[in-house]
């Protein structure tokens, strides 16, 4: 599969990972190398490589992982005091994975501008 990362291993259980969300279309797992008390990464189960690379026919299930980190994020009880969500894209964007994915973090005060 041209397009698989670590994140197909983790959709396809060939991996570990602490899965806190699953529907049809998007996955939730704790980031390994957390950045908050929260830090949960969403990604489609269908892989887009980057945000650059998602198109007209993805916004759907673009829209479907970002509404599942906000819903997480009110069961976790972040919502009144906030988190903050990320898409790193490409390298000056700090993206390591290549299959786009949402950070959801929370817990803490976040500071900006990010570095
Ligand atoms: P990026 O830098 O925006 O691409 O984020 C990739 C994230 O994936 C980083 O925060 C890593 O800590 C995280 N990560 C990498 N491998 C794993 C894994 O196997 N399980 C959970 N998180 C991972």
């Amino acid at each position: 599969m041209s397009n698989d990362t670590i994140f197909g291993k983790i959709i396809r259980r060939e991996i570990p990972a602490d899965i806190v969300y699953e529907d049809d279309e998007v996955l939730g797992f704790r980031d390994l190398n957390p950045q908050a008390p929260v830090h949960v990464l969403f990604i489609p189960k269908q892989p887009i490589a980057t945000l650059d690379a998602a198109r007209t026919q993805d916004a759907e299930l673009l829209g479907k992982v970002l509404l599942a980190a906000a819903s997480y994020a009110r069961e976790e009880g972040l919502s009144e005091d906030g988190y903050r969500t990320v898409i790193n894209c490409n390298e000056h964007g700090g993206q390591t994975v290549y299959h786009l994915h949402v950070h959801l973090l929370g817990g803490r005060r976040m500071q900006w501008p990010p570095g």
